[in-house]
């Protein structure tokens, strides 16, 4: 089972309420006092308007290239979620840990914190950094800033271990996502003359279909990965809306889109493909009014994990797990982003079952806990070795 402080440090991370749209900088004020009581040097990245930070930490020898544990610290929203308990207050019943955040992945965040004092005394002569993230729920947002600062120094980490849930198993691959958003503005007016307007459902409704023609193509003939549960890059539509009563042609129709896309393929000529048609779109419409249009824009993107099967971190990784498999999932992390901005070989590998995470009654397993910190343990004796 995980060990007392394991547990304490979770019941502490889960009662900051680190939803994405709050401020996480009472959890990092937490954490910062704790490494401060054992004497472990930390600085903070904060974003622009100073509200929220990433924390960067160093045990060992900060001249040496080190292996970066790695986590994000904001949760995602209780709203609308019916929960057997308070989300904000760590409960422990029959060999699981419930509340928001215990699996995606204070959990993880827990373990390391709970090993740092092994950490400080074992004679590491290579460093472990932790790097705690924020707004990753949000379009993996927060950890770019920290990412900008980690790129320019002289020093670069050997390797990056991600603990976003897996159970344990050492992901080598995630797709690439693009979140896009389109707005139609047509001219609207009474139905009964309806030829006269330009009906903005109508037309926006075009690029829905085309979005799902690219998913069916995609399917049928697109780039394949059997590693992945849905082995080809996807298109779908998540959100429609347009028209407000049966008599008005609507002047106004909103959408939102996205792709994922296996990191093997390429994610922006998808949107390229997909801004193409909107445009010939808009120009039909146009050339009805002048005044309409039909915008697309990205909301949110990072890039895909494709990390060698070879690769050290690979390696590394399998053996703290202590088992030889390799996964690749359909979630996205910040490990690509390490890779992409930073040139930091990356795997994924933590605690809980995504199939936990985002979900009311959210919890993590004492079990996973504690493969997490026999992984963690292995991991400091490797660096002190
Ligand atoms: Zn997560």
């Amino acid at each position: 089972m995980a060990s007392q402080s394991t547990i304490d440090l979770l019941g502490r991370l889960l009662a900051f309420d680190t939803t994405s749209r709050n401020s996480n900088l009472a959890l990092i004020a937490e954490v910062e006092a704790y490494l401060d009581g054992l004497g472990v040097p930390h600085e903070r990245v904060t974003d622009v308007c100073g509200e929220k930070a990433n924390l960067y930490a160093t045990i060992g020898p900060a001249d040496r290239p080190g292996i970066v544990l790695s986590g994000h610290t904001d949760v995602v929203p209780v709203d609308g979620q019916t929960w057997s308990s308070d989300p904000f207050a760590l409960l422990r019943r029959d060999g699981r840990i419930y509340g928001r955040g215990a699996c995606d992945m204070k959990g993880f965040l827990a373990v390391c914190l709970a090993l740092a004092p092994e950490m400080v005394k074992a004679d590491l002569k290579i460093p472990i950094h932790f790097a705690f993230s924020y707004d990753e729920e949000v379009g993996c947002l927060g950890v770019r800033g920290l990412l900008e600062a980690l790129a320019a120094r002289p020093v670069k980490p050997l390797g990056c271990i991600v603990g976003e849930p897996t159970d344990m198993q050492v992901v080598i691959g995630h797709k690439a996502k693009r979140s896009l958003a389109a707005v139609a503005r047509g001219a609207g007016g009474h139905s009964s003359r309806a030829p006269e307007f330009v009906n903005a459902v109508e037309h926006a409704a075009r690029l829905v279909t085309a979005v799902t023609e690219i998913g069916a193509r995609l399917a049928a003939s697109g780039g394949r990965d059997e590693l992945y549960d849905v082995p080809f890059s996807t298109a779908h539509v998540g959100v429609f809306h347009g028209g407000t009563a049966l008599n008005i042609v609507p002047d106004e129709a909103t959408l939102e889109f996205e792709f994922r896309v296996l990191p093997e393929e390429d994610a922006e000529a998808l949107v390229a493909e997909a801004r193409g048609v909107a445009a010939g779109i808009e120009a039909e419409m146009k050339a009805r009014d002048p005044r309409t249009s039909l915008e697309v824009r990205i909301k949110s993107e990072f890039p895909g994990l494709s990390t060698d099967p070879s690769a050290d971190i690979v390696t590394l990784a399998k053996r703290l797990a202590g088992r030889n498999d390799h996964a690749k999932v359909a979630y996205g992390t910040e490990a690509g982003l390490f890779v992409e901005m930073a040139g930091i070989p990356t795997v994924i590998c933590g605690p809980g079952s995504i199939g936990e995470a985002h979900k009311p009654d959210e919890f993590v397993t004492e079990a996973q806990l504690a493969a997490c910190e026999a992984f963690v343990r292995r991991l400091i004796a490797h660096c002190s070795a």
